[in-house]
């Protein structure tokens, strides 16, 4: 006679006719049962990741400046704007339906500052702390349909591709536009050269800011006939975009000094000359060639200052994952202690700020002083530290050459 632990106690089958028969205490599960199940779990966490909140704890606007102190330098003005959007972001998520009439509008976020000042780190840090998936789409590539290039659905392709296709979580994930100024319609800005005007494009991105389905490629790229498509709501994800909007500057000026003289002479209102970003206004990216309904969707505005030496130095050293520190961790794999003047970081800074590579400079220069000790050090015995003096470390860049320096 067969015995009990011949057979799977869940469907009855023979052991013979299972690939795989697992033997508990006093049951036994087959393969298929074991599928089955597996079955039933996702479907049960597919439902309740649909009616619960994102998995994380919502910071307090305080909180959320703090996170981002420990990875990005300065920014206290774009720190503050982005903490308060963030929460109020997810408070907007996570409001139960139907409680009241009063219904919180998504509020989309634009960055102005020089390339390089931290505006894609602010980013990815908020989606760091937040565990959300994260996506840069390059605003340079994306085209109307039609045209060579992206169609603005390929952003959400990246978005899907970064929450490994989770519908779910990708719909509460945050993507980053960048050089969004590129798009602007031609105007007499110098600095837009495409042929193709940016606006159909800005058209084509206003539905994804506004919140709407969208059929998005999953491979991303042109979308064709035979693809598949997967539907994505874009109304909780939180769109961020960034650009450097050379000359701006210019068109606030100019509605800065128009303001002055309406409100009369005898009112004398003080203008920072040298820092004219901080009084941005939504006017000045119209001006500049973002058409009404894009900005009316990126409502929440903020500016990023150019990065000064003292905080260039800064950035070398403070961040909780900063250059000095990530060398000095791979010299100490090897049993090496990685000891830096500081009048070597000094001359980091200015060669970085010489050469115009502004914080993107930083590691290309410390790998061209380090590289030499990087690469004879682990295989020499005896070696407990590596001491860079300033005089070791001109020797050592100028033997490199700027020309081989590699800027991501
Ligand atoms: P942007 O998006 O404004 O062009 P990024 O955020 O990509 O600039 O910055 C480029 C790199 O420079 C970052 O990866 C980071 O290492 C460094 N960086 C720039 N600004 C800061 C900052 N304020 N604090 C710390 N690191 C910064």
């Amino acid at each position: 006679m067969a015995k009990k632990q011949d057979y799977c106690s869940f469907c009855g089958k023979p052991r013979v006719e299972t690939r795989l028969l697992v033997s508990g205490l006093e049951a036994h599960i087959c393969d298929s049962c074991i599928e089955q199940a597996q079955l039933i779990l996702n479907e049960e966490q597919l439902q309740k990741s649909n009616h619960t909140a994102p998995d994380f704890k919502l910071l307090k606007p305080i909180q959320i400046k703090e996170f981002l102190d420990q990875y990005v330098i300065g920014q206290d003005e774009a720190k503050r704007v982005l903490a308060v959007a963030v929460y109020n972001h997810y408070k907007r998520i996570n409001q139960p339906p139907g409680k009241d009439d009063v219904e919180i509008e998504k509020s989309n976020i634009i960055l102005v500052g020089e390339t390089g000042t931290g505006k894609t780190l602010l980013a990815r840090t908020i989606a760091r702390m937040l565990h959300v998936p994260f996506a840069i789409a390059d605003a340079t590539v994306l085209t109307e349909a039609g045209y060579v290039g992206e169609d603005v659905e390929s952003i959400l392709s990246r978005l899907l591709q970064a929450a490994d296709y989770d519908v779910k979580a990708a719909e509460k994930g945050i993507v980053f536009i960048d050089e969004i100024d590129k798009i602007a319609r031609k105007s007499d800005n110098p600095s837009i050269t495409r042929d193709v005007s940016g606006e159909g494009v800005q058209q084509a991105l206003l539905k994804l800011l506004e919140g709407t389905m969208v059929n998005v490629p999953p491979q991303g790229g042109r979308k064709h006939p035979e693809q598949k498509m997967i539907q994505v709501d874009t109304r909780n994800i939180l769109f961020i975009a960034g650009g450097a909007f050379d000359g701006i500057e210019r068109i606030i000026a100019t509605r800065t000094r128009t303001n002055m003289i309406g409100y009369g002479s005898d009112k004398k209102v003080q203008v920072d000359k040298d820092n004219l970003l901080q009084y941005i206004a939504p006017a000045d990216l119209k001006k500049f060639g973002l058409i009404p309904e894009i900005v009316g969707r990126l409502p929440i505005l903020s500016f990023l200052h150019p990065l000064t030496n003292e905080i260039l130095k800064r950035i070398l050293t403070d961040p909780k994952n900063a250059l000095i520190k990530q060398f000095s961790k791979l010299f100490d794999m090897d049993g090496i202690k990685l000891e830096i003047d500081d009048e070597v970081l000094d001359f980091v800074v200015n060669k970085s700020v010489e050469f115009k590579l502004g914080a993107r400079g930083l590691r290309a220069i410390l790998e061209a002083i380090l590289t030499d000790d990087m690469f004879e050090l682990p295989s020499k015995k005896g070696v407990k530290t590596l001491h860079i003096t300033l005089e070791k470390a001109e020797s050592k860049f100028s033997k490199a050459g700027i020309a081989k320096l590699k800027v991501a």
